[in-house]
Parts: structure tokens; C-alpha cells; sequence
């Protein structure tokens, strides 16, 4: 079981539900692995403070091109959509901060000139907290490559946990790389009109990815009715409602987790997962 909990937009609460929904998990038994794929910015280690056991450089693929090999054709800067290589009066040049990494000029070159290098992206750490396998994904500064991050990251998912994977926000190749594969997405949004603008367009995300979703509303007595009035009028299920409350702020200001800091949020947060459980496979 693979849930993933994505927004459309940054500061909605995602990561607080991930990590209290992983470690409600764990405490009741369930195998559960956390995965923080928002990788340009993760925070989920705040309110986890996992034991890291494991730390590993990723890397991607960059071309690197023998000069003494190299005959000036031009084809690999002709076929690279990144313009990560481009050949100017016969000479080859490089930009490996810019390449995707998809072999394409190394596949392309007549002289078998070109070779494949390895060029560090971040790194991806593991291990354990609250009884909660843990996992995440820290990109370098100026890194472009963030879906092969996270596609590192997710590859160590357990194939016998309930993972619970943190995308980053928004809806661009990051969030549909992280949300991919998943068995249920929990759209988590607030009740304003920039929460309803941007849970629109996280909707026609999933649609169109054909994943299984419904809503989970943080700060659900702020705002106003619309996003509640959008669900109904798109038959989308609204799974979970956590209320303004200052105590949780507080928790959160302090990197503590909802189910520590206030009582009966820990069966909320189990009962999610029943919910989730019995919504997995329905579109
Ligand atoms: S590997 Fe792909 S993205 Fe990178 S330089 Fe070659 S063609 Fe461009
Ligand atoms: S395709 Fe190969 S031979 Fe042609 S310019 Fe590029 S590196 Fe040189």
C-alpha cells in the first residue's frame, strides 16, 4: 500500500499529516515507512528526527565527450532538448547542470565519442524513527534534476509497509514523479480560494494520472464554503478535516508531532487509514 500526500500548493499541512499518519501507523502495530520527497526542501526530518542509518550520494548520468574522438558532426547538440550539449564550429561543449540524463547523444554519436560520467544531485538518507522507517531525499543547491532524486528515494520504498510518501508541493514533474505509482493520493488543501485554485488544479492531476483521491482539509473552520461546495459538485470525498486549533500550531512551531502533543489525534489519524484503505482502487 502506497499512499501519497500531495497539495497543491506549499504550506497546507502536508507533512504534518504524512508523518503523524506514518507514526500513527507504527503505533499500532503496522509496518510503516515514511518517504520525504520534497526534496528540494524536506522537512519531515523535523518532526521525525530520525536515526539515520544509511546515507547515499546520488547521482545521475552526464555526458562527457572525447575530443580526440569527436569529428565536429553536430548530432548530439541536434537531438538534446536540454541544449545540455551543443557543437559550435566543430567544437563540443557541455553543460551537465542542465542535462536529463537520457543517453539520447550518447546513443546518437557516429565516433562512439561520447561516454556517460557520474555527476552528484544530492543525497538520500535512511533510518528510523518512532518506530517508523524513514527515508529522504536532499537536493543540492542549483540541482535542477529533482524527479531522479525522487526517483531514488521511492525506489527504497518496503514492498511490505504501508508508505507513506511526502510529495513536494504544486503540479509539475516533481509532485507527478512522487505521486506515481501510488495506490491512493490525499489531496490536502485549506479551505480559501487559494487553497480551492490550486486543489483544482492537484485534481486534474490525479485525473489525468487515474489515481484513486480524495481531500483532506487542514484548518477546516477558517475560509470559507467553497472548497467543500467544489467537492460535492465534483463528487470528490472530503476524508479529513483537522481544525485551526492553536495547540497544534504550537506542536508545529515546535517540530512536534500532532499525535504527541493532543489526545484522540492518533485514532484520527488511524482511522484515516482505514478510510484510505477501503477508498484504495476506487476512482
Ligand atoms: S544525456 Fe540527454 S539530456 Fe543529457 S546532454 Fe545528452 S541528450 Fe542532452
Ligand atoms: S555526435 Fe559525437 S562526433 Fe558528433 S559532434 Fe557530438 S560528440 Fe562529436
Amino acid at each position: 500500500m502506497k499512499i501519497a500526500i500531495a497539495s497543491g500548493k506549499g504550506g497546507t499541512g502536508k507533512t504534518t499529516i504524512a508523518t503523524n499518519l506514518a507514526c500513527s501507523l507504527a503505533r499500532m502495530g503496522t509496518t510503516a515507512q515514511y518517504l520525504d520527497c520534497d526534496v528540494e526542501e524536506p522537512n519531515g526530518h523535523i518532526f521525525m528526527k530520525p536515526d539515520i542509518e544509511k546515507t547515499e550520494d546520488v547521482t545521475i548520468g552526464v555526458p562527457a565527450v572525447d575530443t580526440e574522438k569527436c569529428d565536429g558532426c553536430g548530432k548530439c547538440g541536434q537531438l538534446c532538448q536540454y541544449s545540455a550539449i551543443i557543437c559550435l564550429k566543430g567544437t563540443v561543449m557541455t553543460f551537465e547542470q542542465l542535462c536529463h540524463s537520457c543517453g539520447g547523444c550518447m546513443a546518437v554519436c557516429p565516433q562512439d565519442a561520447i561516454r556517460e560520467i557520474p555527476r552528484k544531485i544530492g543525497v538520500a538518507e535512511f533510518g528510523r524513527s518512532d518506530g517508523v522507517y524513514f527515508g529522504h531525499g536532499k537536493l543540492d543547491i542549483g540541482v535542477i534534476q529533482t524527479p531522479a532524486l525522487i526517483r531514488h528515494v521511492k525506489q527504497n520504498a518496503m514492498a511490505n509497509a504501508v508508505v507513506v510518501v511526502d510529495a513536494p508541493p504544486g503540479t509539475s514533474c516533481p509532485v507527478i514523479e512522487a505521486v506515481k505509482g501510488s495506490d491512493f493520493v490525499l489531496l490536502v488543501t485549506e479551505p480559501t480560494p487559494f487553497g480551492l485554485n490550486d486543489l483544482k488544479l492537484a485534481v486534474e492531476m490525479v485525473r489525468e494520472l487515474g489515481l484513486p483521491f480524495a481531500v483532506g482539509i487542514n484548518r477546516c473552520d477558517i475560509g470559507d464554503e467553497e472548497v467543500a461546495s467544489y467537492c460535492r459538485q465534483q463528487n470528490i470525498e472530503i476524508i479529513l478535516e483537522i481544525p485551526d486549533n492553536r495547540s497544534i500550531a504550537k506542536a508545529y512551531s515546535e517540530g512536534i508531532k500532532i499525535i504527541d502533543a493532543l489526545p484522540g489525534y492518533e485514532e484520527k489519524f488511524v482511522q484515516l487509514y482505514r478510510d484510505i484503505n477501503r477508498r484504495a482502487g476506487i476512482k
